[in-house]
């Protein structure tokens, strides 16, 4: 190409297809393919000044034949302000989150204010008459902060098929059904086409961010458990489903472009298939034969990954006798899953062996690190209710490390954990401020702050605004500020809002186990005239996969009978048949939530639980029956006064189809 190269060897010019990180859209940044970035030995730069004339010449050609936003830079070597990036595409990501945390006010701002441009002429912006401001105080002081239930209208329009710019200019091309719930069903979120790229932004960044803590992960491969949940469409024929079974169906997830660093010894077919034990076996079985390549152990949280132990526990004999024989169970009658593994399974005696021997044990202490001995760490949500498995994931990975690498959900990806080989107890997520517009709120205040406002210290409820067209939406999540990274933020997961009990992705708030209990309490009253007098409820995950337990104190008078224990079960299955509809699928499709538990207390229990209390310094007056325990005290005072106890006998209703309302 260059005269100036052919004339002078010693100058090195790196011409590669790479990205701006200073960019009026952000979310571009990484993906711009046919941007140039300009690479110029430094020892030579007194050179490239007397060839200057011939440098803007070349650009000038090549501004022609690209786009715009050429950029320059004279730096080749590969550094960060996190560390040392493990090759060239990680050091690009770095120096995107550097460039996004730097500048996170403007970044903020402008996001904010190409939202408001975009959206000027949607239904309810209009409604608010920003006049054409797009400035953040205009917005603030015009638009309200709201929750799902205020945008409830809007979304059912747009479920029902109505296209017309009602939240977003740009269609909404699905929704994201949200495991918070509303009226007992998922919320659903809009989304739009576009959002799909930011998130996979996010996602980018996760693997050089590792690479700087863990060395040689493109040495081997990642086992983890992914999957997809069952869909359906609304009655204007938009798909309905969870963000994480979009991302896989999508073309971003299935042709994503080889990387070292990201190799997965699930294929895409395993991942894909619905059928949940299918899709559980065939990758439970890739994991075994790929057993010393697997570097790194993981599912989406703490709570898929333990399934995935409990899996193995109930199916190693037959895992094993497949890999002996070469032959898929016939139970795995999908045909791709069968295609794809008609290629991988070999016939192996001696891993068929090795397995049945570590498995057959009745010590599982470590077995992770015993059938996956190069695993450097289990790379796993377990923040915030996922921390109840801690203790249990520690005991089958021999205390391997456990990286929670991102925040996210259905209404917009949130952030990285830039230093994920930190202590569960003090993970922080650093929030990307080029995916949203967010606010918060000081717990207790009403007024929102800015990203860059926070305080060090003090909590905060999340509010977002997103591109598919939430205005100042509260999430439900509360955060602690634990430091900033330049001037981004990071935050401590602290709890969600109003969730009581959760097991998987299930989450239960007091007035929905409130109504579970009535309606448990009039099959009771019915069938032999007794009543629940008090009730508590406790998470117990001691068991794979957990479940729900109700301490319930009877109200048996004189004469009255002891409700039978056939009774009681069938108050277990109805109180789940209350439950919500994440909470009935976690049971049915996922069985990620074992049966619901009934633990009759004797008389007198929620008495001692209201002295225990008084002892440690509850008011007398204020003392209130807590609707859920975790305290170990507490839970092991009332095991010790269980008089007996029910399991629910089946499983209780449920379809992917929503309820109308
Ligand atoms: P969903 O609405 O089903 O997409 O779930 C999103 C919610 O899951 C978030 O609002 C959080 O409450 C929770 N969540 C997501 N990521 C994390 C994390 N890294 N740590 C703790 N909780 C999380």
């Amino acid at each position: 190409y260059c005269p100036i190269s052919r004339l002078f060897g010693h100058v090195t010019w790196h011409f590669q297809t790479t990205s701006l990180y200073i960019n009026r859209h952000p979310h571009q940044a990484l993906q711009s393919q046919n941007t140039f970035q300009l690479v110029i030995n430094t020892n030579f730069l007194s050179l490239t000044q007397l060839l200057c004339p011939c440098l803007v010449f070349f650009l000038s050609i090549n501004q022609r034949e690209t786009r715009k936003d050429i950029t320059m830079a004279v730096d080749s070597s590969l550094s960060s302000p996190l560390g040392p990036p493990a090759c060239e595409k990680d050091a690009k990501a770095l120096r995107f989150i550097e460039e996004m945390t730097r500048n996170a006010d403007t970044v903020q701002e402008n996001l904010l204010a190409e939202i408001l441009r975009r959206n000027a002429e949607t239904e309810y912006l209009r409604r608010f008459n920003l006049g054409g401001a797009t400035d953040r105080d205009t917005f603030k002081s015009k638009l309200p902060i709201i929750t799902y239930e205020d945008l409830q209208p809007e979304i059912q329009r747009i479920a029902d098929g109505d296209r017309s710019p009602i939240l977003s200019a740009h269609p909404i091309s699905e929704f994201l059904t949200s495991s918070g719930t509303s009226a007992g069903e998922r919320k659903l979120m809009p989304t739009i086409q576009e959002e799909l790229d930011r998130r996979q932004l996010l996602y980018s960044l996760l693997m050089p961010v590792m690479n700087l803590y863990v060395p040689g992960l493109d040495k081997g491969k990642g086992l983890y458990f992914l999957f997809v949940k069952s869909e359906t469409k609304t009655p204007g024929g938009l798909p309905a489903r969870p963000v994480l079974t979009s991302y896989y169906k999508s073309d971003k997830f299935r042709s994503r472009p080889y990387d070292p660093y990201n190799v997965y010894t699930s294929p895409n077919e395993a991942i894909l298939c619905p059928d949940s034990f299918q899709s559980m076996y065939s990758q439970m079985l890739c994991g075994l034969l790929d057993r010393l390549s697997v570097l790194r152990v993981g599912a989406v949280f703490a709570s898929g990954l333990l399934r995935a132990i409990r899996f193995l526990q109930l199916h190693w004999s037959r895992l094993a006798n497949d890999i002996e024989s070469g032959s898929l169970d016939s139970e795995i009658t999908d045909p791709s899953i069968r295609q794809c593994m008609s290629d991988i399974l070999k016939p192996d005696q001696h891993l068929a062996e090795f397995i049945r021997q570590e498995c057959q044990m009745e010590n599982w202490d470590g077995i992770i690190t015993r059938i996956w001995p190069n695993t450097k760490y289990l790379d796993v949500i377990v923040t915030g209710a996922m921390a109840q498995y801690i203790p249990t994931l520690e005991y089958y990975s021999g205390g391997l490390p456990m990286a929670c690498t991102m925040y996210a959900s259905s209404e917009c990806y949130f952030g990285l954990n830039l230093n994920p080989m930190s202590k569960p107890s003090e993970v922080s997520y650093t929030i990307m401020p080029n995916m949203a517009y967010f606010e918060f709120i000081p717990l207790g205040g009403s007024k929102a702050v800015e990203l860059v406002d926070v305080k060090i210290g003090k909590e905060y409820e999340l509010v977002v605004t997103t591109y598919a067209g939430l205005c100042r939406y509260r999430v439900g999540d509360i955060l602690r500020v634990t430091g900033f990274h330049n001037s981004a933020p990071q935050f401590h997961f602290v709890r969600r809002k109003n969730v009581l009990l959760s097991i998987d992705s299930d989450k239960t708030d007091e007035s929905e186990l409130q109504k579970a209990v009535e309606n448990a309490s009039k099959l009771l009253l019915k069938e032999c005239g007794t009543r629940v007098a008090e009730y508590t409820s406790y998470a117990d995950t001691s068991t794979i996969p957990g479940h729900y337990v109700l301490y319930w104190e009877l109200l048996v008078r004189e004469g009255e009978r002891q409700p039978s224990h056939d009774t009681l079960t069938r108050c277990c299955l109805e109180m789940e048949e209350s439950l919500n509809s994440v909470y009935r699928q976690c049971r049915v499709a996922d069985n990620s939530v074992g049966p619901l538990e009934i633990r009759v207390v004797r008389n007198g229990t929620f008495e001692e639980l209201m002295d225990y209390a008084i002892s440690r310094g509850a008011s007398i007056n204020q003392y209130k029956v807590p609707r859920c325990v975790n305290f170990t005290p507490i839970v092991e005072l009332l095991d010790s006064r269980v008089v007996s106890a029910h399991f629910s006998p089946a499983l209780p209703h449920w379809t992917p189809e929503r309820r109308r309302r």
